[in-house]
């Protein structure tokens, strides 16, 4: 075994709202191979901060999918829900420094702005009664994907971010940042359909003073009805008795040369894929439609 490579951190972030599907296995498979094909580590988080939105078992049967289909993390399981101390000690460090305010615009005033909200608050607040924004300065992002490209957003695309709600929890943004600083995290692989947020990450990065992270963001898996597949749609989850052929079907999405049919096993079928891993591959799409299972046997 190669020793692992310091410069490269990478991580599976899912949000135990649902057990795994395709969608989420790309991902995880994604972020998995570009990981150790770079000697890095992989680490996974589970992002257990929004209670009403998760299921009681979810994070479990997550847990035991990505077992069965062979991605083995590095370290412990990190769980969000254990780990809140350090998002209030951030909050307060904003505060201090006047980069956050407290907001309590309601739901339909900002839907007169699409639900931006960018410039002077009308309708301050106080910890009691409001969300928790980050101002935006007045600049604009600009930073390189290594699948999508060149990006740019400015500061009245993107408005200010919520980093602790109004019923009193963390939101995601705040505690992706927090939690890939905290662990070491270099390099960020997940679906595109977070994209648009790296750009509220890379302010809050800067504006806690954390190292800067490269990202990758891989197209999303859309169903026959145009939406992406998740679990809030109710994605069928992955059928674990069926791995290989999952993974299989994985980097087909990921448009990796297929893998020999003599790979029968799951570790000889990553330890291919890891050494076929061609990032440049993937389509520099938003999205790939969904393929029938049995199109997999079509196409070898
Ligand atoms: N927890 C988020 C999700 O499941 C992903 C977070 C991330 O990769 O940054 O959609």
């Amino acid at each position: 075994m190669p020793s692992p490579n310091s410069a490269y951190t990478g991580r599976f972030a899912p949000s135990p709202s649902g057990p795994l599907h395709i969608g989420s296995l790309v991902t995880a498979l994604a972020s998995y191979l570009d990981a150790r094909a770079n000697q890095g580590q992989w680490l996974l988080r589970m992002e257990d901060i929004d209670p009403p939105r998760e299921q009681a078992s979810a994070a479990q049967q997550i847990i035991n999918s990505l077992i069965k289909h062979g991605l083995q993390w590095d370290g412990d399981v990190f769980w969000q829900s254990q780990a809140s101390a350090t998002y209030d000690f951030y909050l307060q460090q904003l505060l201090d420094q006047n980069l956050a305010y407290w907001c309590a615009c309601s739901r339909r005033q900002l839907a007169q702005t699409k639900g931006l909200h960018t410039g002077q608050c009308p309708h301050p607040g106080t910890p009691s009664n409001a969300a928790l924004r980050l101002r935006i300065p007045d600049e604009s992002v600009n930073f390189t994907d290594q699948i999508q490209g060149h990006q740019t957003r400015i500061q009245t695309d993107i408005g200010d971010p919520v980093l602790k709600r109004k019923d009193g929890l963390y939101a995601y943004q705040l505690a992706v940042v927090v939690d890939d600083a905290r662990q070491g995290v270099t390099d960020i692989v997940r679906g595109v359909d977070l994209l648009d947020a790296s750009a509220w990450q890379i302010h809050l990065q800067q504006a806690l003073g954390f190292p800067s992270v490269r990202y990758c963001h891989i197209p999303v898996i859309v169903g026959a009805d145009g939406h992406k597949l998740s679990k809030q749609s109710f994605a069928p989850a992955l059928d674990d008795s069926h791995a290989i052929d999952n993974l299989r079907l994985a980097l087909r999405y990921l448009q990796q040369t297929s893998a020999p049919d003599t790979i029968t096993e799951i570790q000889a079928l990553l330890r291919w894929a890891i050494a076929h891993w061609r990032p440049q591959d993937i389509p520099a799409s938003r999205y790939i439609n969904e393929l029938s299972p049995d199109a997999l046997h079509h196409h070898r």
